[in-house]
């Protein structure tokens, strides 16, 4: 009896890989703009947007704000099932006009990430569109000053601590006046971000950022390395549902680290801690650098996942992507993150 007892504790006390049927992850989505007729690859229809937003609603997701964010990843509160953040990158009027109804007639609240440069302009929203926003139960976060790619100034240190103060201080400092709100998240333009722009988004203040690395977020993660996946104006119902299934995998002693800067790269490795019953039989594992061919292994014992790419990875930015897929229930995990090669183009386009 007692043995058996042990063994049981033994059991619920080793971490083992599964994906519940409920969720205890945090699904992010990046949308840009909502109109009537859908326009451009970042432009969604309100009939497509609604579908979406109905689908969410069915399956009782939770839709957070930054202040929850904040109690979730800073404070220790617990997440909420079935949790989800939909943001708003630029500060589109659409956003206001079409895509805040829906959202208020299915009870749900989004964070808009705006870029002070734009605020007032023809087709963005206004400071007072903002400010009702916050009123009802929004956030309204920084996505820099102008719109700068804030990984592009990597190889000149002296010219990066001005192009920060410009891009990463002030429109904090500026959204904050306009609005009376605490600015808290850093939202990456193009989503990209380096070991220094986050250092230097801590130095400001920011308790947090969002990226647009793929999969969803654990509990356990950095607040700076809130994974978002950017929804296209051409995803179909399925493709939405993809993106929206894919579950958080715990990942640790990535290599490239995330926002690292390197002038090459020719292999990869990373950790999967929580994945100790790992066999060809259970999961299908994947790793895949946009562009490139990569081969890599997995050791149970080390739990370490390390492979090639072939050639190297080209200059730019890079998003790295472990997929984990349960072959019982069809289930899958992603983890993204992003790198530079420096010494070329380093432009993504959202
Ligand atoms: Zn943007």
């Amino acid at each position: 009896m007692h043995k058996y007892f042990l063994a049981i504790m033994i059991l619920l006390l080793t971490p083992i890989l599964s994906f519940a049927a409920g969720r205890d992850d945090l699904v992010g989505l990046c949308y840009h703009q909502v109109e009537p007729k859908a326009s451009g690859k970042f432009s969604l229809s309100t009939e497509k947007f609604r579908a979406q937003l109905q689908y969410l609603k069915n399956h009782n997701f939770v839709s957070l704000n930054s202040d929850d964010l904040e109690n979730i990843y800073l404070k220790g509160s617990p997440m909420p099932a079935n949790a989800i953040l939909i943001t708003f990158d630029d500060g589109y009027k659409t956003v206001f006009d079409y895509a805040l109804p829906i959202m208020q007639e299915f009870g749900f609240k989004g964070v808009v990430c705006i870029y002070p440069s734009f605020i007032g302009a023809g087709k963005a929203m206004s400071w007072q569109q903002l400010k009702r926003l916050l009123e009802l139960g929004w956030s309204v976060e920084s996505h820099s000053m102008t719109h700068a790619n804030l990984a592009s100034k990597a190889d000149q240190p002296m010219a990066e601590e001005e192009f920060f103060k410009k891009e990463i201080v002030a429109p904090k400092q500026i959204i904050e006046t306009k609005l009376g709100n605490h600015v808290k998240f850093m939202v990456w333009p193009y989503g990209c971000y380096t070991t220094r722009t986050i250092e230097a988004a801590k130095k400001a203040g920011y308790i947090g950022a969002l990226t647009v690395d793929g999969g969803a977020t654990g509990k356990t993660e950095s607040p700076f390395q809130i994974k978002r996946q950017v929804v296209y104006a051409s995803d179909d119902m399925n493709k939405f549902l993809i993106r929206l299934g894919m579950r958080a995998i715990k990942i640790d002693e990535h290599h490239p680290a995330p926002g690292l800067v390197t002038s090459n790269l020719a292999t990869f490795s990373c950790r999967l801690p929580e994945l100790t019953d790992y066999s060809p039989e259970k999961f299908v594992l994947n790793a895949k650098l946009t562009g490139h061919k990569t081969t890599f292994s997995f050791d149970p014992q080390t739990r370490i996942l390390s492979g090639t790419i072939s050639g190297e990875a080209k200059p730019g930015n890079h998003f790295f992507d472990v997929y984990l897929r349960d072959k019982k229930t069809g289930i899958t995990g992603q983890h993204g993150w992003l790198f530079t090669v420096s010494g070329g183009k380093t432009r993504n386009s959202y």
